[in-house]
C-alpha cells in the first residue's frame, strides 16, 4: 500500500524522475515523461537515453552522464527541448553504488525552472538596465547607506561636486551638503528610515570640492531588503546652480529695476498691448495727478492730453479698441514732436520731451508700451537764456558777431531787389590795450560799456551796432540810399569816441579814438563774408595811415591785401628755411669823413629777389614772425662782429633796428646779454636802434629795459627822430645815447621850411646832449648844409648804400687806403 502509494506520488510529480542504469537504460521512470517528451511512460523501461530525450538534449546531458556515471554527483541547469517547447530545467544525477562500490547505474530528478529562470533573466536586465542609467545619468546619483555612507556614486555626480569615486567612499552626505541644510535633510532622511515617510525630496545645497556652493534638488528613495528592514538609498541629485544664480540676477533686476523707477525724476507710464495703463511710477503721478492704482486699466487719453506747442495741435491718444499694436504712440500723429506740452488732471500744461517706445518680450513680440516724459520747464527756460548768451556780448549786452552777420545776411536779402545798399562799418577802438594796462580791466570794461552806449546813440533803431571782438565794433546799416549818410555816421561816431572818458574811480580822463574801415553791399561784395573782410582789409588801410578816422574799401586796398597774404607767407617759408640776408650801411663822421660804425639791415630773400624791410617788418610785426627774425638779426650781428674781431673792421660798432614787438618781451633783456656772451662781444660794440613811435605808447616796462640795457653797456639809439611826436621832457628821461633824424626831414633841407625843423632838431638834440645822426643824406648839398649846423654823423647814399658785408670789407678798405693817400698828398703839398 504505502509502495504504491509512494510510486502514485513519483508519477505524479511534475519533474522528471527515473533510474538509468550503466548503460544509460531507463530501469525506472515516472509518468512525467509523458509530459515532457510526450512518450508513454510504461514503454520506456529498458530504452536508452538518447532514445528517449533525442539527440539534441542528449548532445547536452552527455557530459553529465558520462561525470555521474564516472561517480560524481552532478546539478546542472540547461535547456532543453521538450514535447510542450524549451523548458529550461535544473536536473540532478545521483550514482548509485553497490556494495563493492561500483557504479550500478544512477537517479535522475529534473524539475523544469523555466520561469524561475525567467524571473531572474528579467531581475539580471533589470539591474544591468539600473547600472547603465546609474552611471550614464544626467543627474547626479548615489547610493547611500542606512547610516549616510557613501556607497556609490554616478559620474555625474563627481563632475558636480568635484569628488572622484574613490573620495566619495570615504565620505558622508552629512560631509558634503551645506551646513545650513543639513538639519532638514537630516529630519528627513531619519524620517523615511522610520518608515513615516517612502521617499522626500528637498532643494539644498551641496559645497564642492572646491568650497563653492552647489544649489540642487535631491530626491531620495529608500530600498528595502526582504524583512523589509532598510537596505540603503537612492539618491537623486538635479544641480540647479545656474538656474539659481539666473533667479537671482532676474530678483535683483527687477528690485533694480523698480527701486529705479521709484527714484528717477522721469515720469515712466507703461500700457499693455493695447494702450491701458499698467504702471505708473511716482514721478508719473505726480506730474499728471493720478495715482498709479486709479489710472491702472484706463486708457491714456483720459489720464492727460498733449498738445503740440507750435500749433496748439490737440492729440489725442487713439481708443484703445483702434490701436494696432506697434503703431500705436510709435507712430501716433503729433505724439513725437519734441516740442510738446502736457495738459494734466488739473488743466494745467506743462512743457515736456518724451520718448516712446515698444516692451517686447523674449520673442520679439510687443507685449505692451513705455513712456518716459520729463518736464523740461527749466530746460526751456534755460535755452532761450543761452540762445541770448550765444548772440549777444555779455560786457556790453550788444549783439555779437554771429547775430551781426545772421542780420546782415537778412539785409542783403532783403535789398537784393530794392537796389539800396548795406553799409558795413568795422570799427577798432585804440588803446584799449593801454587803458587795460595801466588802469586795469575794470576801467577797461567800464570804457568798452560806455563806449558801447555811446556808439549805440549814434545810429538809429533799425541799425545795429555789435561788439565782434576785444576791441572790435561792427556797425551794420541797412537799405542805405546815399554813401554820404554812411560816412555822417562813421564821422559821427569818431566824434563821440574821442570825447574824454570819465571813468569810476579813474582820476583823470581817458582819451581812446576809433577807426573804421566801411564796406558796401553789392559795391564791395555780395555775400556776409566777402563784405566783413572788405570792410576789414579797409581798416588796416586807416590803421596804416594814421587812426582816429574811416575809410571805404576800395579796390587797390584788396591788392594790397593780397600783396600782405604773399609776403606772410614767403615771411613763414623764410624764417623756416632762414632765408634772410644782412646788409650793413656805414655811419660816418662828417669831420673825419671815417665810418664809425655800420647799421644792420635786414633783407628778405626770395628767389633772385631781394625783399626791402619796408614791405615785410611790419607784417612780421602783426603776425608775431618778428620774433624769429629779430633773434635771427641779433646773432648774425654777433657772429659778423666775431669775426670782425682783429681785421680793420674790428673798431665798428653794429647798429641793429629793434622791433618794439621784441623789445617788449620782458625775456629780451637776459636773452640780448646770453647772445652776446655766447659770441663773446661786448655790449659797447652793439647799439640798439628804437623807433620813436615805440616810444609813443610805452608801458612801464619799456623804459626800465632801456635802463637795464643802458647799464648793461649798450648804445641806445632813437630812430626815425621826428616822426613820433615825443615830448622834449620825456626824451631828457629816456637813456638815449643818438637822436636819428628820419631821412625825410633831411630830403627837405634845402626847403626853407625843412631846414627849420632840422635846424630845430640839432638844437634839441645839443640842449638835451645826445648826438645827432642825419639819416639818408643823398647829395653834397644836404651834406654841406648839415656840416654848416654843426651836425656830427651822417649816414646816407651820398657816403655809401647798404652793402653785404664782404662788399662792405672792399668798399671801407678802398676807402681808407685813398683817404690815407689823399691825406700824405695834403701833406706832402
Ligand atoms: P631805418 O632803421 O631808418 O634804416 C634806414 C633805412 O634808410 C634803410 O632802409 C636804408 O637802406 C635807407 N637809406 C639809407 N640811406 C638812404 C638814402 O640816402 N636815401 C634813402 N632814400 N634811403 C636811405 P631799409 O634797409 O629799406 O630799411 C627800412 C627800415 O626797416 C629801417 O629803417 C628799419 O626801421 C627797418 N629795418 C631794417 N632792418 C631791420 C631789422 O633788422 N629789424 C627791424 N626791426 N627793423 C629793421
Ligand atoms: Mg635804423
Ligand atoms: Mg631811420
Amino acid at each position: 500500500m504505502s509502495k504504491l502509494l509512494g510510486i502514485s506520488i513519483l508519477n505524479n510529480v511534475p519533474a522528471l524522475m527515473a533510474y538509468v542504469d550503466c548503460d544509460e537504460r531507463y530501469l525506472f521512470n515516472n509518468n512525467a515523461y509523458k509530459d515532457w517528451y510526450g512518450v508513454d511512460p510504461l514503454s520506456i523501461r529498458g530504452q536508452t537515453i538518447r532514445s528517449v530525450v533525442g539527440d539534441r538534449n542528449y548532445t547536452r546531458l552527455k557530459p553529465f552522464i558520462e561525470r555521474v556515471l564516472a561517480g560524481e554527483p552532478i546539478l546542472y541547469e540547461e535547456s532543453l527541448i521538450t514535447a510542450t517547447g524549451p523548458r529550461y530545467v535544473q536536473g540532478s544525477y545521483s550514482p548509485d553504488r553497490a556494495e563493492d562500490g561500483t557504479i550500478r547505474g544512477f537517479f535522475v530528478l529534473v524539475s523544469d525552472i523555466s520561469e524561475r529562470h525567467r524571473l531572474e533573466l528579467r531581475l539580471k536586465e533589470s539591474e544591468a538596465r539600473f547600472a547603465g542609467a546609474f552611471q550614464s545619468a544626467g543627474i547626479g546619483m548615489a547610493i547611500v547607506s542606512p547610516e549616510g555612507r557613501i556607497l556609490q556614486v554616478n559620474p555625474a555626480l563627481c563632475i558636480m561636486l568635484g569628488y572622484t569615486e574613490a573620495e566619495f567612499d570615504t565620505l558622508s552626505f552629512q560631509d558634503i551638503t551645506h551646513p545650513d541644510d543639513l538639519a532638514a535633510d537630516l529630519r528627513s532622511f531619519k524620517d523615511m528610515l522610520a518608515g513615516t515617510r517612502v521617499a522626500y525630496t528637498m532643494e539644498k545645497r551641496y559645497i564642492h570640492k572646491d568650497r563653492h556652493e552647489i544649489h540642487a534638488i535631491l530626491n531620495v528613495s529608500l530600498v528595502r531588503d526582504f524583512d523589509g528592514a532598510p537596505l540603503h538609498v537612492v539618491a537623486q541629485v538635479q544641480n540647479i546652480t545656474d538656474r539659481k544664480i539666473a533667479e537671482d540676477r532676474l530678483f535683483r533686476e527687477h528690485e533694480l529695476s523698480q527701486v529705479t523707477l521709484r527714484s528717477i525724476g522721469d515720469a515712466v507710464i507703461t500700457t499693455d498691448v493695447k494702450g491701458a495703463v499698467t504702471s505708473l511710477n511716482p514721478a508719473a503721478e505726480n506730474m499728471i495727478g493720478w495715482l498709479s492704482e486709479e489710472a491702472k486699466g484706463r486708457p491714456l487719453h483720459e489720464l492727460f492730453t498733449i498738445v503740440s506747442r507750435n500749433d496748439d495741435a490737440i492729440f489725442s491718444f487713439p481708443r484703445p479698441q483702434e490701436i494696432e499694436e506697434e503703431r500705436f504712440v510709435l507712430h501716433g500723429s503729433g505724439w513725437q514732436a519734441a516740442n510738446t506740452m502736457l495738459v494734466r488732471r488739473d488743466g494745467v500744461a506743462i512743457p515736456i520731451e518724451e520718448t516712446a517706445a515698444p516692451i517686447r518680450d523674449r520673442l520679439g513680440e510687443v507685449v505692451g508700451h513705455v513712456l518716459v516724459f520729463h518736464d523740461v520747464t527749466k530746460q526751456r527756460t534755460l535755452t532761450a537764456q543761452m540762445a541770448y548768451l550765444a548772440h549777444h556780448d555779455t560786457l556790453t549786452d550788444l549783439p555779437n558777431r554771429i547775430l551781426f552777420k545772421t542780420r546782415l545776411e537778412q539785409a542783403i536779402a532783403q535789398t537784393r531787389h530794392s537796389g539800396a545798399s548795406v553799409a558795413v562799418l568795422f570799427g577798432d577802438l585804440d588803446r584799449l590795450k593801454l587803458t587795460n594796462d595801466t588802469l586795469g580791466h575794470g576801467a577797461g570794461d567800464q570804457l568798452l560799456k560806455e563806449a558801447a552806449s555811446r556808439l549805440r546813440a549814434c545810429v538809429r533803431d533799425s541799425d545795429m551796432v555789435s561788439r565782434w571782438a576785444g576791441d572790435e565794433f561792427g556797425i551794420l546799416l541797412p537799405n542805405v540810399t546815399d554813401a554820404s549818410v554812411v560816412a555822417t555816421v562813421a564821422q559821427r561816431a569818431i566824434t563821440s569816441i574821442a570825447e574824454a572818458f570819465h571813468l569810476a574811480g579813474v582820476d583823470q580822463p581817458v582819451n581812446v579814438g576809433i577807426s573804421f574801415g566801411i564796406s558796401l553791399y553789392p559795391h564791395d561784395g555780395r555775400d556776409s563774408d566777402t563784405l566783413m573782410q572788405a570792410a576789414d582789409v579797409a581798416l588796416y588801410e586807416v590803421k596804416r595811415n594814421g587812426r582816429g578816422s574811416y575809410q571805404f574799401f576800395s579796390r587797390g586796398m584788396n591788392d594790397r591785401a593780397r600783396e600782405r597774404t604773399r609776403i606772410e607767407a614767403m615771411l613763414r617759408q623764410a624764417v623756416r628755411t632762414e632765408s634772410f640776408e644782412l646788409h650793413y650801411q656805414p655811419r660816418m663822421d662828417l669831420s673825419s669823413r671815417k665810418a664809425v660804425g655800420v647799421e644792420a639791415l635786414v633783407r628778405l630773400r626770395n628767389r633772385d629777389e631781394l625783399i626791402a624791410p619796408s614791405r615785410f617788418i611790419r607784417i612780421a610785426e602783426e603776425t608775431g614772425l618778428i620774433m624769429p627774425i629779430g633773434w635771427w638779426v641779433i646773432e648774425r650781428v654777433c657772429q659778423q662782429l666775431k669775426s670782425w674781431a682783429g681785421t680793420d673792421l674790428g673798431g665798428l660798432t653794429v647798429a641793429l633796428n629793434v622791433s618794439p614787438v621784441q623789445a617788449r618781451r620782458e625775456d629780451f633783456y637776459p636773452s640780448l646779454l646770453a647772445m652776446t656772451a655766447k659770441y663773446g662781444v661786448h655790449p659797447s660794440q652793439i647799439e640798439l636802434e628804437i623807433t620813436e613811435s615805440t616810444l609813443v605808447e610805452p608801458g612801464p616796462s619799456i623804459t626800465a629795459c632801456m635802463n637795464l640795457l643802458k647799464d648793461a653797456g649798450f648804445a641806445m639809439s632813437l630812430d626815425d627822430f621826428g616822426t613820433g611826436y615825443s615830448s622834449f621832457s620825456y626824451l631828457n628821461r629816456l637813456p638815449i645815447d643818438t637822436l636819428k633824424i628820419d631821412r625825410s626831414f633831411i630830403h627837405d633841407v634845402a626847403s626853407p621850411q625843412g631846414a627849420v625843423v632840422v635846424d630845430a632838431m640839432l638844437a634839441l638834440g645839443k640842449a638835451l646832449g645826445k648826438k645827432v645822426v642825419a639819416e639818408g643824406v643823398e647829395t653834397q648839398e644836404q651834406l654841406d648844409w648839415l656840416m654848416d649846423k654843426g651836425c656830427e654823423e651822417a649816414q646816407g647814399y651820398f657816403f655809401c648804400p647798404p652793402l653785404a658785408p664782404d662788399e662792405l670789407a672792399t668798399t671801407l678798405q678802398v676807402r681808407a687806403l685813398l683817404q690815407s693817400r689823399a691825406s700824405s698828398m695834403d701833406a706832402g703839398s
